[in-house]
């Protein structure tokens, strides 16, 4: 019988809201207990040491785990970052501090940035949950008062744990919970060598859930192609004139639904803003309700020009023929 070695999961809160975390609880496929309890035998045996909102223990008792990683003596760990991460210099200047997690002996409150530069040296992989610790997000649109960033801008885009595996990010305003449980399931058994690490697109996300666009998963595609446009909040067509961004952003959450299958931004009516891509909450992302450059929507119609053709050619010779299909 399998006897997998313990994995543990140090979740470390930064510039954030919360709500990846939220997000994490409402995933169903795997849900956080499936993962916690070994629903997936070759992904059992994790345990998740430190999480500001939902561990029980608090104080120092909380902080043992997160001060033993730090150290390299908690075993391998999953460091998963939810936040931006902020430049404490800007705040040391005014004599002051952006984020900070726990206090030293002496009472010295830590930072945010202070604990992860120590926990990155140990972490068998980083997983980012959610736009802000992929690329900075909410907490990084400008003016950018924090000097906010994201993982790969602070550790570089290069980095790589001491198991060779690269920053993982799960961007998403907030995250989706399954994407976040799927890919800590992945990390874990990447990390076993169960499976070889997901492939990542440019931005780091895995490819299986962010090669393609919420346009290209989007259920009003068809209504697009056909020239069917909502002109008012509440029409069932494309959303395109109403400022949906979902032809530049990579995201499956109008196939895939946000809880329960139910949900997905434009798929309900409401338009893409966009909240996967590293430029959010900026342009061409931002204004929310402004229209998408011209340009995606012109290249998307030329791009469908052959394929419509063939389409349509292969269904005439087909009748010419006498082999109506
Ligand atoms: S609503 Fe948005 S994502 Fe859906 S087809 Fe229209 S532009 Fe594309
Ligand atoms: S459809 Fe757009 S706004 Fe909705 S989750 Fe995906 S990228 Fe974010």
């Amino acid at each position: 019988m399998f006897e997998p070695e313990k994995i543990q999961v140090i979740w470390l809160p930064g510039q954030a809201c919360t709500g990846c975390t939220i997000s994490l609880l409402n995933a169903s496929h795997p849900n956080l207990l499936d993962l916690l309890t070994g629903f997936i035998p070759q992904a059992a045996g994790v345990t998740l040491d430190y999480h500001a909102t939902i561990m029980t223990p608090w104080g120092e008792e909380a902080m043992k785990a997160v001060d033993a990683a730090q150290r390299g003596e908690l075993g391998p760990f999953v460091l998963v970052l939810e936040g931006a991460i902020p430049d404490e210099s800007l705040a040391k200047a005014s004599g002051g501090y952006w984020c900070v997690i726990g206090e030293d002996e002496e009472g010295n409150p830590i930072t945010f940035n202070e604990r992860i530069d120590k926990l990155a040296k140990h972490a068998a992989a980083i997983v980012c949950a959610g736009t802000c610790a992929s690329f900075g997000g909410i907490p990084s649109g400008k003016p950018n008062p924090t000097g906010a960033m994201g993982a790969m801008d602070y550790f570089g885009k290069d980095w790589k744990s001491a198991l060779g595996i690269p920053i993982i990010n799960v961007p998403g305003c907030p995250s989706h919970g399954e994407h976040l449980a799927e890919v800590l399931a992945y990390a874990v058994l990447a990390v076993r060598g169960f499976l070889p690490l997901p492939d990542l697109d440019s931005q780091n996300r895995p490819v299986f859930l962010f090669e393609h666009t919420a346009h290209e998963n989007c259920p009003r595609a068809g209504l697009f192609a056909d020239g069917k446009n909502s002109h008012e909040f509440g029409e069932p067509y494309c959303m395109g004139l109403l400022g949906c961004k979902g032809p530049i952003s990579h995201c499956d959450v109008p196939k895939r639904g946000f809880i329960e299958g139910v949900g997905g931004c434009p798929t309900v009516g409401s338009p893409c803003i966009g909240c996967t891509e590293p430029a959010f909450p900026d342009a061409p992302l931002s204004p929310f309700l402004a229209k998408a450059p011209a340009g995606f929507f012109v290249a998307e119609k030329i791009h469908s020009i052959p394929g419509s053709l063939e389409a349509v050619w292969g269904r005439i010779k087909e009748t010419l023929m006498g082999r109506d299909i």
